[in-house]
């Protein structure tokens, strides 16, 4: 480098000379100068120069080497990742390869920095990701209806369930105007109150009515604020609670207490009046005590087969562990029933037939509980049968089916198709039926569960009204002994 700089420096001197030598020769004319001594100055002056532009050559390009050394380096940077090593450099461009290295550093050190914030919101993004999906998969487990709007009273959440109840499309709910989305402005109202209350606490719980598929449902429904990290109101949570079966339960319950005691009470009001008049001695023949005595009977019959058909529900409602199970031949148990049924049959001059098939009619079942159903279905075939009328009670053995079945067939009142469905149904009991005779609507509810429930088998009806019913049971056969 320095005898290039040395050339160089040797140039300029040289074509000074030169300069100086032509403009001396100039000034003083040819004669003034010895030729030999202005040759030799020009000859010196011409190599000086020739050295120079050489130098000049050389220097220009090792400058462009260096400099496509370093675009290279500096081009390679897109590509590779950034590196803090000063790139290759002659001495002379050192302080600015030195420089570029520092820079390198520092937005190396920055990219590091920005590298590792972004990975950290990536983690955050996906954990905060999968807890709005868990969160939501929360939401639409509930089976409340789920509504939350924010501080514009527009959606911002909503269950499926909400959809369902409130007939909406979920698809296109999101941050839409609530008002724009339900069609109850009994409901929407109640919201944008409770939003408009203003009040961060403000937690509301009203009954609201929403028609359902042409039922009208009742709901429990409670509106509460949602608060921002500056304690304003941002929005409402309205959740709807179905508390239409509760309330049909709880009318029913109320139904079946008064029903029941209405039952108990009439019994016994009977049964206390005639043993009154025995003991004042109003009857005073045989045939009249007997007859009162006959009632009393009849009576108390019935209270005991209520309260039966109380204590069984329980029994099978509160689990089947108390259910007492042998081989029971059914047979047996009707002709029981029939017997204990007569006098009633008679008193109502209906006449009261069994054909039992002399067939093996063994079930493993609770003989108690198989007892109860029959006498139900027998009790209900003389409730609903005017004086006069035909009972019989078949009973034999399906070899297909492998079932014992019982038929229970009377020609009463029969029952109208529409009730049918519902005729199994707790505290159920045909409207136009109610004048004819007393009842809980518990018995066939109770066939139902001793049948079904307990012993695996079925029920059916068949009835038209005018013309009479049958009720039929079948029961899984006892496999022992065959
Ligand atoms: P209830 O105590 O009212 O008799 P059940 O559950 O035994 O209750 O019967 C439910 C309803 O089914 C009765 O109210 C009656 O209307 C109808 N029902 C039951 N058995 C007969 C039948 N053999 N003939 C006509 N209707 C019947």
């Amino acid at each position: 480098m320095f005898s290039r700089t040395l050339g160089i420096v040797m140039g300029v001197l040289t074509t000074t000379a030169l300069v100086v030598a032509i403009g001396c020769a100039d000034a003083f004319g040819p004669l003034s100068l010895p030729g030999g001594v202005l040759a030799a100055i020009v000859a010196a002056a011409t190599l000086g120069a020739a050295v120079g532009v050489t130098a000049c050559l050389l220097t220009r390009r090792e400058l462009d080497r260096a400099v496509r050394a370093l675009t290279r380096h500096i081009e390679s940077l897109r590509h590779e990742p950034l590196t803090c090593e000063p790139p290759p450099a002659p001495s002379w461009l050192r302080p600015v390869a030195d420089h570029m290295a520092q820079i390198l550093g520092d937005q190396r050190k920055r990219l590091d920095a920005l590298t590792a914030a972004r990975r950290e919101l990536e983690i955050q993004l996906r954990i905060a990701d999968a807890e709005r999906r868990h969160a939501e998969a929360i939401l639409q487990s509930i089976s409340d209806a789920v509504l939350v709007t924010d501080a514009f009273n527009e959606v911002a959440l909503a269950n499926d369930s909400a959809a369902r109840t409130l007939r909406f499309s979920l698809d296109g709910a999101r941050h839409q105007p609530v008002d724009r989305v339900l069609r109850d402005p009994t409901l929407v109202k109640l919201i944008k109150d409770t939003r408009e209350s203003g009040n961060a606490r403000c937690h509301r719980q009203v009954e609201h009515h929403v028609h359902v598929d042409g039922r009208e449902q009742v709901f429990d429904v409670t509106l509460s604020c949602v608060t921002n990290p500056q304690r304003e109101v941002a929005g409402v949570v309205t959740i709807l609670h179905d508390v239409t079966h509760d309330r049909e339960l709880s009318e029913l319950k109320s139904d079946f207490v008064s029903g029941v005691s209405h039952e108990l009470r009439t019994p016994l009001s009977s049964i206390k009046a005639y043993i009154e008049m025995l003991i004042d001695g109003e009857a005073p023949d045989d045939k009249t005590r007997d007859e009162f005595y006959h009632i009393i009977q009849t009576e108390t019959n019935r209270l005991s087969r209520l309260i039966d058909n109380i204590l069984n529900i329980s029994r099978i409602e509160s689990g089947l562990s108390r259910i007492e199970r042998t081989s029971v031949a059914m047979p047996e148990v009707i002709r029981d029933v029939i017997e204990t049924m007569r006098p009633q049959a008679q008193a109502r001059r209906i006449e009261l037939n069994a054909h039992l098939d002399p067939g093996d009619c063994l079930v493993h079942g609770d003989r108690d509980l198989l007892y109860q159903a029959l006498l139900n279905l027998v009790g209900n075939a003389i409730k609903y049968t005017p004086e006069g009328g035909r009972i019989a009670v078949d009973a034999g053995v399906d070899e297909a089916e492998r079932t014992v079945f019982v038929h229970v067939t009377d020609n009463g009142v029969g029952i109208p198709e529409k009730d049918l469905p519902h005729l199994f149904d707790k505290f159920y009991r045909v409207e136009e039926h109610k004048k004819i005779a007393k009842g809980t609507g518990l018995g066939l509810n109770l066939v139902k569960n001793i049948v079904e429930t307990v012993h695996g088998g079925g029920v059916r009806v068949h009835s038209r009204v005018g013309e009479g019913s049958t009720f039929s049971i079948h029961l899984p056969w006892a496999e022992e002994g065959r």
